[in-house]
C-alpha cells in the first residue's frame, strides 16, 4: 500500500485516492507479491495504513470514516465511496522529491522482501532505484559473504533443487545462498535456514513457486504453468533437497514459515 502511494505520487496522481480506483492495482500487487492468502483483501491495507499516521480515510462527504468492527467489510468502503489521502505536508514532499521517494522505496523493499524480488516489485510499480548508501552496501556485502560461504558448503556448492554447480574461473557462477525464512522477516544467517540455489530456483523459492515439505523435499506449486516448466520445475517435485552429508537439516520453524507466508500451495 505504501509503495503504491509512492508510485502514485511519482506519477502526479491526485492526492485523494478512492478505494474503488486503487482496488484493481492493489489486488494485482497483493496477488503477485503478497502472502498466499485465500481471498485478496485489499480493504485491509487500505484501512489499516491509517494506524501509521500517514493516511486518512474519509467517506463521500469528506467525513472521517468510522466502522463498527476493526476490519471494515469491502462493501462499506465501496458504498460509502471511501477515499484516502496522505496528509498534505507528506504528500507534497514525496510528490516533489524523487530522492526521498527512492529512499523510502529502498527502505520498504529491504524491510519486507528479499532482494530477489526487489526488481520485479519496482518494475510492477514503475518505481526507480535509489543510490544505495555506501555504508549499508558494505555491511550487507560482508554479511552476505560469510552466510554464502557457509551455506554453499552445507550444500556441496550445488543447487539444492537441480544440482547445478556451474563455475567461472573456479568461482561459483549464479549460485546463491537463499534464506528459507527471509532475512528481512527475522530469518537468521544460519545453515539451518539456508539453501544453496541457482539463481532461477532462488527466485522460484522466494516467489513461492517452489516450497519445502516437512520431510525436507522439494514441493512445486500447483499454480505453476508454462511449456518448459516440467524441465525447470515440475520434475523436481518430491525430490529430497541436496545437502552435504552431516549438514544440519533445515529447522522446521523456518520451513513452516515459508509454507505459511510464501509458498503458493
Ligand atoms: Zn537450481
Amino acid at each position: 500500500m505504501l509503495l503504491l502511494l509512492l508510485a502514485r505520487a511519482g506519477r502526479g496522481a491526485p492526492a485523494d485516492l478512492r478505494y474503488v480506483d486503487l482496488h484493481e492495482e492493489l489486488s494485482r500487487l497483493l496477488r503477485e507479491f503478497g502472502p498466499p492468502r485465500g481471498r485478496l483483501q485489499t480493504e485491509l491495507p487500505f484501512w489499516h495504513l491509517q494506524s501509521e499516521g500517514v493516511w486518512v480515510v474519509r467517506d463521500a462527504d469528506r467525513i472521517p470514516l468510522r466502522t463498527s468492527g476493526s476490519n471494515p467489510p469491502r462493501s462499506a468502503l465501496v458504498t460509502r465511496d471511501a477515499t484516502g489521502y496522505v496528509p498534505p505536508r507528506y504528500w507534497a514532499a514525496i510528490e516533489r522529491d524523487a530522492e526521498l521517494r527512492a529512499e523510502l522505496l529502498q527502505r520498504i523493499l529491504s524491510e519486507f522482501w528479499p532482494p530477489t524480488l526487489h526488481e520485479a516489485i519496482r518494475q510492477a510499480l514503475d518505481l526507480s532505484l535509489p543510490e544505495l548508501r555506501a555504508r549499508e552496501t558494505v555491511t550487507r556485502a560482508r554479511r552476505d559473504n560469510s552466510f554464502r560461504d557457509l551455506v554453499l558448503e552445507t550444500c556441496g556448492a550445488r543447487c539444492a533443487v537441480c544440482s547445478y554447480d556451474g563455475r567461472l574461473a573456479g568461482d561459483p557462477l549464479a549460485l546463491d545462498a537463499a534464506h528459507v525464512m527471509w532475512h528481512c522477516e527475522g530469518g537468521p544467517d544460519a545453515p539451518d535456514n539456508g539453501l544453496a540455489l541457482c539463481s532461477f530456483h532462488h527466485t522460484a523459492l522466494d516467489r513461492g513457486a517452489i516450497g519445502i515439505s516437512e520431510s525436507q523435499r522439494v514441493r512445486v506449486s500447483p499454480h505453476v504453468s508454462g511449456e518448459q516448466t516440467d524441465e525447470w520445475l515440475r520434475r523436481f517435485d518430491g525430490r529430497p533437497l541436496g545437502r552435504s552429508p552431516g549438514a544440519p537439516p533445515l529447522h522446521p520453524r523456518f520451513v513452516r514459515w515459508h509454507a505459511r507466508e510464501v509458498y503458493r500451495g
